[in-house]
């Protein structure tokens, strides 16, 4: 019990209780970018984009779709590449890194890029002219392919660094039971 007019040191400092957040900044940005990929359409591959300043704040978001204000149910989404390019979904779909840089409002020189996939070299290309800094993903499962090893190569020639992040089952648990939490009224 605190007495009220008691102004004693100790009983001053009554607010100063320890604090600590549940996330760093890479668990953080890296949940956004999966949530922006959850938004995707692409019933094969979700990739969600965030990219962010050096003072931790968030310039952009994207996921893979296709063109703005086109109906996307006329858009051939399978990933079958024996037909020809036109009925492949290919020819239509805008990356999430792309989607992220098209609609980031200020400048992305030194940003770090939070992905869910290890970025194609299209994209890196795209980032590495934007003089983005750092990119952390989540996948690499095309390490193999050509355009994983070509983004890396264009990565390395503009000294941009890429590092994968993991999280982890028990933080994405917690997540859970928080929101749980939040939606019940
Ligand atoms: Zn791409």
């Amino acid at each position: 019990m605190i007495e009220k007019n008691d102004h004693s040191e100790s009983n001053l400092r009554v607010n100063y209780v320890p604090v600590n957040s549940k996330l760093n900044w890479d668990e953080y940005f890296m949940l956004q970018a999966m949530l922006a990929s959850y938004k995707s359409k692409d019933p094969n591959t979700k990739v969600g984009c965030v990219i962010v300043d050096e003072h931790h704040h968030q310039i952009s978001m994207g996921y893979n779709g296709t063109i703005a204000g086109i109906d996307e149910t006329l858009i051939p989404w399978g990933n079958n590449r024996e037909v020809p390019l036109e009925h492949q979904k290919y020819g239509y779909v805008i990356h999430g890194e792309a989607n992220a840089v098209s609609h980031a409002k200020g400048n992305l020189a030194g940003a770090r890029v939070y992905v869910t996939l290890f970025p194609c070299n299209e994209c890196a290309k795209l980032l590495a002219s934007h003089r983005v800094k750092e990119i952390i993903y989540l996948s690499d499962k095309y390490a193999e392919s050509q355009e994983t090893r070509i983004a890396k190569k264009i990565f390395q020639m503009s000294n941009i660094s890429y590092r994968p992040l993991t999280l982890s089952e028990a933080s994405l648990d917690s997540l859970s039971v928080y929101l749980k939490m939040l939606i019940k009224k």
